[in-house]
């Protein structure tokens, strides 16, 4: 067969060479050690929390190394892409530290552009180069079209198993497949005129001479040492609309963009075999890989599972949403991804995980757990050295988008708001409160009448009366101008002539000789005044309402208990 004439045949069009590619595309110019990676979203949706982990390594990796991380736009699947979410997307990941030195960008008008020199970075905007590639390749007779049609292969592969029948359903299914596809291998020059003269379409195979019985060792950075058989499957190049497959367009990008470490989720391992293939056909440097381990999680019965695309915690925009700050969101990744950023972070509690030395070594090769209480804790610890102009900036601002009536409160007085939000901030052991900005309304909305509610009731224990002498004894010593010591004398004073321990010694000593404590005299308060029984430091919180607010709410509760 003449694969020079058939390369015409198959592609007239195209009357670059890959060398005149190759010239466009010349090998970066970058420090030793640096490394370029890439995030290459397919833009079919949400961000998804699995892909913050693939994004976070390779912006991590490349700028740790002086390197560059760019963003490719994986578009070649038209029917399954949706309509602006490439734009959403690179919000998204800006949100979350994302951010990438070149590729798809948004420009001032909010539309996606290139920026660098190894663009177009949206994948179908690369078609001519990907031809170029194919067009050579069936020039080295190392691919070939193939006009069987999807029907047709259904059909062969159907007669194919009936023959096959001895052999156990799956081995059957693959043989079939496999004859019917090789069936397609044999053709001559004129047949494929035919075809070309009717407009039939074809799609471009690869011809895959490979034995599965060897094996090639490979080691992938995260993986670790594997063996990878030999491909003998003759997959899809080009689609039967000249579209490239994943497998051949991550080839040919990779290769031209300079990628130095593709880091990709592992359910890409299984193709790697054709990876190795298609690179070495190409004659490309085949480059580092690091396959990420799947997210998973619990489900109900406690067996892990993959966090699916309908699971919380699976939609980036639902963090917006829930009120998480993204810096809490990027540490808990940072947790989940290395095994020793935890340790590290309690020696530099100040510094932002960015200062973290990420390890591709400390990466976990088989599923992280997600799970919303390690993230909450991270969050706490987070929202807790935040000063409480940043928290009431912060509360404020997701308030007034996702929780209106709170965000208009918040805003009106702010002063009034960053007093509340001071409240147990800053020294060593500062208050963890608030996981999310969705938190703050429970934790404070009780300092706004509006959204005063008592949500706790006194234990059943308590002696009515005795819970309504210490309110009518608090209004009648009340003074605002006291000192924090001088209140607290005041409650123990009520403790004692009601018969509960002002001194917790004595009560721990004998609890049977008292109705209860000191502690359970400020609760009564603070049932009164807060509507809870957890609140922010009692006397804080009557300073901050004021004297005439907290008498009304404690003649509110003496009312309603009597
Ligand atoms: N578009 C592919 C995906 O979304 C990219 C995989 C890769 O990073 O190579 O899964």
């Amino acid at each position: 067969m003449d694969h020079n004439y058939l390369a015409e045949l198959l592609f007239p069009h195209v009357t670059e060479t890959p060398a005149d590619i190759e010239a466009k595309y010349p090998a970066r110019q970058l420090p030793e050690g640096a490394k370029v990676t890439r995030f290459a979203p397919s833009p079919t949706g949400f961000v998804h929390f699995g892909g913050l982990f693939p994004s976070t390594v390779g912006e991590r990796l490349a700028h740790q190394s002086g390197g560059v991380f760019y963003l490719r736009i994986e578009d070649t699947d038209a029917k399954r892409e949706v309509e602006g979410a490439a734009e959403g997307l690179i919000k998204t990941l800006a949100k979350y530290g994302i951010n990438f030195d070149e590729g798809a960008i948004l420009d001032e008008n909010g539309n996606i552009a290139d920026k660098g020199a190894y663009g177009p970075y949206k994948q179908s905007q690369r078609g001519q180069i990907y031809q170029t590639y194919a067009k050579q390749l069936v020039r080295e007779g190392k691919a070939y079209p193939c006009f069987t049609t999807e029907e047709e292969l259904d059909e062969l592969q159907a007669i194919n198993k009936k023959e096959e029948i001895k052999n156990t359903d799956w081995q059957a299914e693959a043989e079939a497949k496999k004859a019917a596809m090789l069936a397609g291998r044999s053709f001559t020059i004129e047949e494929v005129e035919e075809h070309l003269k009717q407009n039939h379409p074809f799609v471009l195979r690869i011809l895959a001479l490979g034995d599965p019985e060897k094996k090639t060792k490979f080691t992938d950075l995260v993986k670790g040492n594997l063996e990878v058989p030999e491909n003998d499957e003759d997959f899809v190049l080009l689609k039967s609309d000249g579209i490239p497959t994943y497998h051949f367009a991550h080839a040919v990008d990779d290769h031209l963009m300079g990628t130095t470490h593709v880091i990709r989720g592992e359910e890409w391992l299984p193709s790697l075999a054709k990876h190795i293939q298609l690179f070495s056909y190409l004659g490309f440097r085949l480059p580092k890989y690091m396959h990420i381990a799947q997210i998973m999680k619990l489900d109900e019965n406690g067996n892990k599972k993959k966090l699916s695309k309908r699971d919380m915690g699976a939609n980036m925009d639902d963090y917006t949403r829930m009120g998480y700050c993204p810096e809490a969101v990027c540490e808990y990744i940072m947790t989940l991804l290395n095994s020793n950023y935890e340790e590290w972070h309690m020696q530099n509690a100040d510094k932002p995980y960015t200062a973290f030395p990420f390890n591709i070594k400390k990466m976990s090769v088989s599923g992280c757990l997600f799970d919303f209480n390690k993230l909450n804790d991270v969050s706490k610890n987070i929202i807790s050295r935040m000063t409480a102009e940043e928290v009431t900036a912060k509360v404020t601002e997701w308030a007034l988008e996702f929780d209106s009536e709170f965000g208009r409160e918040l805003a009106a007085d702010k002063a009034f708001a960053e007093k509340i939000f001071a409240i147990g901030r800053g020294g060593k052991k500062p208050r963890k409160d608030l996981a999310t900005w969705a938190d703050a309304k429970d934790y404070m909305g009780f300092f706004y009448d509006r959204f005063f509610k008592i949500k706790d009731s006194y234990p059943e224990h308590f002696d009515k009366a005795d819970i309504v002498s210490t309110l009518k004894e608090f209004i009648s010593t009340y003074d605002e101008s006291d000192d924090m010591n001088t209140w607290f004398d005041k409650v123990k004073a009520i403790a004692d002539k009601l018969g509960f321990a002002s001194d917790m010694k004595a009560y721990k000593a004998d609890p049977s000789a008292f109705k209860g404590n000191v502690a359970d005299i400020s609760m009564f308060i603070r049932v009164a005044v807060t509507g809870k029984q957890n609140a922010p430091d009692l006397y804080t919180v009557m300073q901050i309402i004021g004297k005439k607010k907290t008498i009304e709410r404690i003649e509110r509760m003496i009312g309603s208990l009597n």
